[in-house]
């Protein structure tokens, strides 16, 4: 049998929370590559899983993922699982996923929870077309660049600094929708909804308890309509004095915060 990676997403509180799929591949891997091996021993433990851990995280990931990339090509299975919720999904694995896709091994990547997806889907915001930001930037100028996209923006935010994040949307669009998914799957869970005036409002003097996403309505107006507006004509014009449309893309949504591929489909589809 030849090598390969497995991808498991892990409960980001309910321990109920991890699929059958996944106790197997952690069953039968050989090694199974965790963030912090206590944090995952808990997990194992609750279903009898024995489970050859070793540590892998962002401060070892290159070295190890060069030594877990030679014991696949030697033909052992390796599990990668991160503390809670997807690999990879502001979590490390990247350096290993694309070393073995360079390597020629096989990634599989089991489906499982991640905070950004359940609290898109709770939020009742559009989810058609999203905005993935992880964390979210501290800096003003790009904090306000990030809440000003067209699309549903799904971000992980400190329960420190969610008062703070709020008061600038609200000073930028105090009517948007704004949604803050607090616990999810946890005791403590709460989905709180509501204009970002509101909002700030509440987290104004009181930060929320425990681990936070943010999920806000795309900027008035929306993909290819007012807002996405100036920044089309703008690619427009660089397309027109003869720019790639990609690159030329990318260079707008830099500038603007609108999102190149929206950008570029509204370009390519003459909307
Ligand atoms: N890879 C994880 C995932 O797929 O959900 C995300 C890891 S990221 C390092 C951790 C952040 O995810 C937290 O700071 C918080 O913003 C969010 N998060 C994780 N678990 C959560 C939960 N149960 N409720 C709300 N947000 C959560």
């Amino acid at each position: 049998m030849t090598g390969r990676l497995v991808v498991c997403p892990t409960p980001i509180g309910n321990l109920e929370d991890v699929t059958l799929r996944v106790l197997a591949a952690l069953r039968e891997a050989d090694v199974v590559a965790c963030e912090d091996t206590r944090r995952t021993r808990v997990l194992l433990d609750r279903y009898g899983v024995k489970g050859h851990l070793v540590s892998y995280h962002e401060h070892n990931e290159r070295a190890r993922a060069r030594e877990l990339v030679k014991r696949m090509l030697g033909g052992a299975v390796v599990a990668l699982v991160s503390d809670a919720g997807t690999p990879l999904v502001s979590d490390p694995g990247f350096v290993l996923v694309r070393e073995c896709v360079a390597a020629g091994l096989a990634v599989e990547v089991l489906p499982g929870p991640s905070a950004a997806l359940s609290a898109l889907v709770a939020s009742a915001l559009p989810a058609d077309r999203w905005t993935f930001a992880g964390f979210l930037p501290r800096k003003r100028a790009e904090l306000e660049r990030t809440l000003s996209g067209p699309d549903t923006l799904v971000a992980f935010e400190s329960p420190r600094r969610v008062g703070a994040t709020l008061a600038v949307l609200a000073e930028l669009d105090p009517e948007r929708p704004v949604v803050v998914a607090r616990e999810l799957t946890k005791v403590h869970e709460e989905v709180v909804r509501g204009s970002a005036a509101e909002l700030a409002g509440r987290y104004a003097s009181e930060a929320p308890r425990g681990e936070i996403v943010l999920v806000v309505g795309g900027a008035p107006g929306g993909a290819g309509s007012d807002a996405t507006g100036p920044a089309l004509d703008a690619l427009r014009r660089l397309v027109d004095a003869g720019a790639k449309p990609r690159a030329a893309a990318g260079v707008v949504a830099e500038l603007t915060g609108v999102p190149a591929n929206a950008l570029y489909k509204a370009l390519t589809s003459g909307s």
